[in-house]
């Protein structure tokens, strides 16, 4: 654990509040176009990743979703909004950016996964754009 005294922490929750937490942002904002991903979020899942950062008030109220062999989701009890995609290894903790109470501070970094992507919606804006094997080369990735 790293104690770094200008870390700021971020606050946010879920939609129906049963679960707050507090985050530390290591990147900025990325958008992953993956079939698990959008099947997970209902849309384009926008995460931070937040590194071993996130400290959630109540464990209890989350529930938990191995998705890979290597990585695992997390959303609310209640309400089902899904929150952190994690590697069971530990040192990765990606932070749905809807989540904090104030999504517009990060910084639109990068989207992945763009070969799995619908043609019918795209963003706008110059970004790095990484295909999945792209992804996979750099990382475990994200699925
Ligand atoms: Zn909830
Ligand atoms: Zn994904």
């Amino acid at each position: 654990m790293d104690a770094n005294a200008s870390e700021t922490r971020l606050p946010g929750r879920c939609l129906c509040g049963a679960v707050t937490f507090t985050a530390v942002p290591v990147h900025g904002m990325h958008a992953c176009h993956c079939e698990r991903c959008r099947r997970w979020s209902g849309g384009v899942y926008l995460g931070v990743d937040c590194g071993d950062s996130v400290e959630v008030a109540d464990a209890g109220t989350l529930a938990t979703y191995g998705s890979s062999d290597w990585a695992e989701r997390q959303f609310c009890r209640t309400c089902g909004a899904s929150l952190f995609w994690k590697l069971k290894a530990g040192g990765m903790t990606v932070v749905s950016a809807q989540a904090f109470d104030d999504p517009s501070v990060f910084a639109f970094g990068s989207e992945i996964y763009v070969d799995a992507k619908p043609d019918n919606y795209a963003f706008a804006g110059d970004r790095a754009r990484l295909t999945g094997a792209e992804v996979e080369a750099r990382c475990a990735g994200e699925t």
